[in-house]
């Protein structure tokens, strides 16, 4: 090795020491945090080689900065259900970081939130709302609420409660939550109807994912697996592949599945199951649409009784099953860390051919790992899933013009955000020494912007 080789490659060895020790006081600091540690893993591992090019984000430390949220609220829900009982909820939220505009992202309402997960999901959102090219900072929230089995009365007290306190720390120009798991179109709206009521005046851009009478989006609701399907389009064109006559398993079939479904039809596939967190439906047939719409979108039903009405499909219970089928893409749309190492060994060994993220992280470290190393092509979440957020942005643009687009006209600038994030991912992945590796590239990508405005702003 030639003198100035090994001087770097000294150097480079000494940033990824740095960087393990920054690693290990994430873990110590936020301790039984396992899935914001992962979070924090799998960006830091890309992280070196931009370190080592830029010392100047070392002596800014801005990797000890990032990985602090600049706010974590933690409150008390207290509701009344429907036999007059007092029940208490934990609600988050959690203002991880403004350098690049106000705190956006979703809301969770699932027995599981807790403050790991919030601090996973707000972690992501820095970067993958960097990536969008929009001018919004990162953030998530939600509450150890599970809605399932309640009624609208009870849902509606409980984000009524919920918003009491949320309120005190959001606005148009701070913190604009919207939906995720468990918070569709009626929370929102809930959730809008008690933000008006306790500030006393129409604001907006409060909240994303709005009905479309009072301030919200066309193509919002379509705009995650619509985006995810778009990013993954990219990616297959790329290699001379696409959506056209291949096929296709979704896990999930709420909001994000369903219109990753929907889009990959549109394209020419043929989507073989889809599930929801009791089991999975397989129809060799194709799965039919408009049912799992009405059962889910309308009727608010389990996906088993999916095979009332199609006797030539299978339910089978259990969610994890359904990578065991053979598809040529697999998109994981249901939720974190879905698809561990078994299941990705399985999908390889069927021949996969491209994984898009819908979910956030549903793809444990181990998992990814093997989708690389075997050269499965692997759009990550905070690439693949941001359509969202940047229709999210969108709808917070024509609030404050006062303007509607047409659902063409929203779909059409996804598109290129999505083509866009894709383009920039893969530059940056080429850049830094990774060709063709979006793991990296998103992550490089979403972090030089927001490092950049963060040193820009000083040390605050
Ligand atoms: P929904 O609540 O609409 O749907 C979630 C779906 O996943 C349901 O079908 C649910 O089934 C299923 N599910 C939940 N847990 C499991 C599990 N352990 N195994 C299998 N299925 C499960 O949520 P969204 O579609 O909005 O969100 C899905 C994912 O996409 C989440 O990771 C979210 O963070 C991410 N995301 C969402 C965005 C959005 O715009 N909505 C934006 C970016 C990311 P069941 O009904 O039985 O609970």
């Amino acid at each position: 090795m030639k003198t100035i080789e090994k001087i770097e490659q000294s150097f480079t060895d000494n940033v990824k020491e740095y960087v393990e020790q920054v690693y290990a006081t994430v873990k110590k600091r936020n301790p039984h945090e396992s899935e914001f540690h992962q979070a924090v893993k799998e960006v830091f591992d890309s992280l070196v080689p931009v370190l080592a090019k830029n010392p100047h984000y070392i002596k800014q430390a801005i990797l000890e900065r990032i990985v602090e949220p600049e706010r974590v609220i933690s409150f008390r829900v207290p509701w009344v259900d429907d036999q007059g009982n007092v029940q208490v909820n934990r609600g988050f939220r959690v203002q991880f970081n403004s350098a690049i505009g106000p705190y956006k992202g979703g809301l969770r309402f699932h027995p599981s939130v807790n403050a790991s997960i919030i601090k996973f999901l707000g972690f992501e959102q820095i970067y993958k709302n960097s990536l969008t090219g929009q001018p919004i900072g990162g953030g998530k929230g939600g509450a150890d609420f599970d809605p399932k089995g309640k009624s609208d009365a009870e849902i509606m007290r409980f984000t009524q409660s919920f918003m009491s306190e949320l309120s005190k720390y959001i606005g148009p120009d701070i913190d604009v939550p919207a939906g995720d798991i468990g918070v569709g179109a009626r929370e929102i709206g809930y959730m809008f109807g008690q933000y008006k009521k306790m500030r006393g005046g129409f604001e907006a851009g409060v909240l994303t994912g709005k009905g479309l009478g009072y301030g919200g989006s066309l193509a919002r609701t379509e705009a995650t697996g619509y985006g995810t399907v778009y990013f993954v389009e990219e990616m297959l064109k790329d290699q001379n592949l696409s959506f056209k006559g291949s096929t296709v398993v979704v896990s999930g079939s709420g909001n994000v599945s369903i219109y990753a479904i929907e889009k990959a039809m549109q394209l020419g596939a043929k989507v073989l199951a889809c599930s929801d967190s009791t089991g999975y439906v397989y129809d060799k047939n194709g799965i039919d649409l408009s049912t799992v719409k009405r059962l889910k979108e309308v009727e608010n039903k389990r996906i088993s009784e999916y095979v009332n009405e199609h006797p030539e499909a299978h339910y089978v219970e259990g969610c994890s099953g359904i990578w065991t089928i053979p598809c040529d893409i697999a998109l994981p749309c249901a939720t974190q860390n879905e698809i561990d190492a078994h299941s990705a060994e399985l999908l390889v060994s069927n021949g996969v051919k491209a994984i898009g993220e819908g979910a956030n992280m549903p793809s444990t470290l181990e998992a990814v790992e093997i989708f690389l190393k075997n050269k499965v092509l692997f759009a990550p979440a905070k690439a693949a899933n941001a359509g969202g957020v940047s229709v999210s942005a969108l709808e917070m643009a024509q609030n404050s013009a006062r303007l509607a687009w047409t659902f063409e006209e929203v779909d059409a600038k996804l598109h290129d955000i999505m083509k866009n994030i894709y383009n920039e991912s893969m530059k940056a992945a080429q850049e830094y020494g990774a060709p063709g590796n979006l793991v990296v590239g998103a992550n490089i990508a979403g972090f030089v912007k927001v490092a950049d405005a963060m040193i820009a702003q000083g040390i605050i």
